[in-house]
Formats: structure tokens, C-alpha cells, sequence
């Protein structure tokens, strides 16, 4: 595939429709097949509604939300790609690595995923036995109220389940106070491997996406060496603009997509209105700088 030279030379011109780094594109956002609030098909809506022009459900190791989106953006005629966030352990770390444009039915990609989603509700239950311990009652019960799909229970159901019963005052407080490393309720977990991900990602049509690069906790060596060790698997891009970023981690994440010839991904990583920082298509644009991972991407869509 051949990319388009990026920056405003390029885009001069152009007609608002044919520039990707105009159109409104959210490649990154949950609904309640895994730990957002809304169905898909309100996912959907929402967005239509917001001004997406192209949307990616990206759930947590899950696809079933994908038939879904699908129809009810077809239905509003809004450009959809369908997509997972895998979540992967690298270095002792959880990484997280967007699957874009994948065949929602490709039968390995599913058996992949679906052996990340095993370990969940043991690690689940040990989760709630060491809130308990800490003085937390019903934290299981608790947090499977705020479950939709069984098999796919996460810390921000617990997270949820934590500020509903007035332990904190709001998510951003639990991650703080809980679920985390040295907090109570944190169980350490394997998820899959990177070069495993990366494989089903790219088995199934699709493109891997490194997903907000800015939260490692890795240092600028580990940063590289993941970006290095990503790319040798087959990724491709990296989320420049997303909801985790600041400015500043905009502009070093577009340096970073140049320097080791990744596209670029924006995504507001909406979970739910009243609980995302940001709302659907409400970024920033991305910087000329770099090349939209969707560049190309339109015409197949509405073909
Ligand atoms: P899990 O996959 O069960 O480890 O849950 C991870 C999820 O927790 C992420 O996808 C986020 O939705 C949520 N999360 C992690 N850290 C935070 C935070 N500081 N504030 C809000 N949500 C968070
Ligand atoms: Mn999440
Ligand atoms: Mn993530
Ligand atoms: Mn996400």
C-alpha cells in the first residue's frame, strides 16, 4: 500500500472529502459488550450524532458487539471499521493494542481472544476476595451489577461498583486508591503475547495499532523497545491523538510515528457520557505531520 506524502503541501487543494486528515475519524471506543456504559448500537448513534464520520467499536478482547455496530452504521451512513483492543503483557507490563479494519469473523482471532477472556473471572473473584479483606462487603455482587457480558468482567466494573457503594468519589479516585499495583484488589495477570496479537490482528485482515503509548509506564528505553519489538511483529501504527494524551504527549507521539514509520490513530477511548474525559469525535485533529492509519481506508468502506 502506498502512503500518501503527509503535510500541507499534500493536503493543498484537496477537497474537504478526499483529505484524511479532515475527516472526523474515532477509531477507539467501548461499549458494554466489554467495560463501556452503552450498547453498540447507542455507541453508534452517539457518535453519528457527535460528527463522526468514521467510527471503530474497539471492545476489550471481545467481538461481539461487531454485527451490531455494523448494521446500525450502515443504517445512519456513517463510515465503520470493525475493531478489538487486545490487551497484551510485554515486559511485565499490560499493554493494549488496537486491532483496526479485522474480519470480525475470522475464526482464529476469536479463539484468540476468547482465551484472553478466559482468565477473567478468576482473576475477577480474586479481585473481590482482597476488597473483601480490605473491608470492602459484596464487591463481587457489586460489581457484576455493572456487567453486561459475563465474560468479560474488568476493573472498571469494580471501579464502577467502588464509587456507586461511596468508597471514592469518581474513577480517577479508585485507580488511585485500588485495582492497581500495590493497592488493594490489584491481581497481577498474563494476557497474550505481543507478537500473539499482533498475529491474530493481522491474520484477520487487519492493521495493529500500538493503543495509547503515553500511559507505559516503561521510560524512554522501554518505550523504544517496545515500539522496535512492535513493529518487528507487523505493527503499523500508533495512537497519536487519544484520550489519554496531553498536548505534549501529541506532539512526542507524532515524532515518535515518523521516526519509526508508523502511521498515525486518533481515538477518544469513550467509555460512557458522565464517565470519559472525552466525548466521541471530540479530538484534536491529527498534525500534518504524520499519516492517518485510515488514509486509503474510505473508498474500501463505502465500496
Ligand atoms: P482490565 O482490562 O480489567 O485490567 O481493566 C482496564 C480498564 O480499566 C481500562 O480499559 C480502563 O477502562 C480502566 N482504567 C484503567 N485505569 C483507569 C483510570 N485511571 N481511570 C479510569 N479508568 C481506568
Ligand atoms: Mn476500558
Ligand atoms: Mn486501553
Ligand atoms: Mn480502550
Amino acid at each position: 500500500m502506498t502512503s500518501p506524502s503527509p503535510g500541507p503541501a499534500a493536503r493543498r487543494g484537496a477537497a474537504a472529502a478526499d483529505d484524511p486528515w479532515a475527516l472526523n475519524a474515532d477509531l477507539h471506543c467501548h461499549s458494554a459488550i466489554s467495560d463501556g456504559t452503552l450498547s453498540p448500537e447507542a455507541v453508534v448513534a452517539r457518535a453519528h450524532a457527535q460528527g463522526v464520520q468514521m467510527l471503530s467499536l474497539t471492545d476489550h478482547d471481545e467481538l461481539a458487539g461487531q454485527a451490531a455496530a455494523l448494521e446500525t452504521a450502515r443504517k445512519l451512513g456513517i463510515a465503520y471499521v470493525p475493531g478489538i483492543e487486545i490487551s497484551v503483557t510485554w515486559a511485565g507490563e499490560t499493554i493494549h493494542v488496537l486491532g483496526l479494519g479485522i474480519d470480525p469473523d475470522d475464526a482464529a482471532l476469536a479463539a484468540g481472544v476468547a482465551g484472553v477472556r478466559a482468565g477473567r473471572e478468576a482473576r475477577a473473584r480474586e479481585m473481590a476476595a482482597q476488597l473483601e479483606a480490605a473491608g470492602i462487603v459484596a464487591a463481587w455482587e457489586g460489581a457484576l451489577r455493572h456487567v453486561r457480558n459475563p465474560q468479560l468482567i474488568s476493573r472498571t466494573h469494580f471501579a464502577r461498583f467502588l464509587v456507586e457503594a461511596g468508597h471514592c468519589a469518581d474513577l480517577g479516585e479508585v485507580f488511585l486508591r485500588y485495582l492497581t499495583q500495590g493497592r488493594p484488589g490489584y491481581v497481577p495477570h498474563r494476557w497474550a503475547r505481543l507478537s500473539e496479537a499482533v498475529g491474530w490482528i493481522l491474520g484477520a485482515g487487519g492493521t495493529a495499532v500500538l493503543a495509547h503509548p503515553g500511559r507505559y509506564r516503561l521510560g524512554d528505553v522501554g518505550l523504544w523497545a517496545l515500539l522496535q519489538e512492535f513493529r518487528e511483529a507487523g505493527g503499523s501504527a500508533i495512537e497519536v491523538i487519544c484520550g489519554s494524551h496531553t498536548r505534549d504527549q501529541y506532539a512526542r507521539f507524532a515524532r515518535m510515528a515518523r521516526e519509526f514509520d508508523f502511521r498515525a490513530s486518533r481515538g477518544s477511548d469513550f467509555h460512557g457520557p458522565g464517565e470519559s474525559r472525552v466525548e466521541l469525535g471530540a479530538l484534536p485533529p491529527l498534525p500534518d505531520a504524520v499519516v492517518p492509519v485510515w488514509a486509503g481506508w474510505a473508498a474500501a468502506i463505502d465500496a
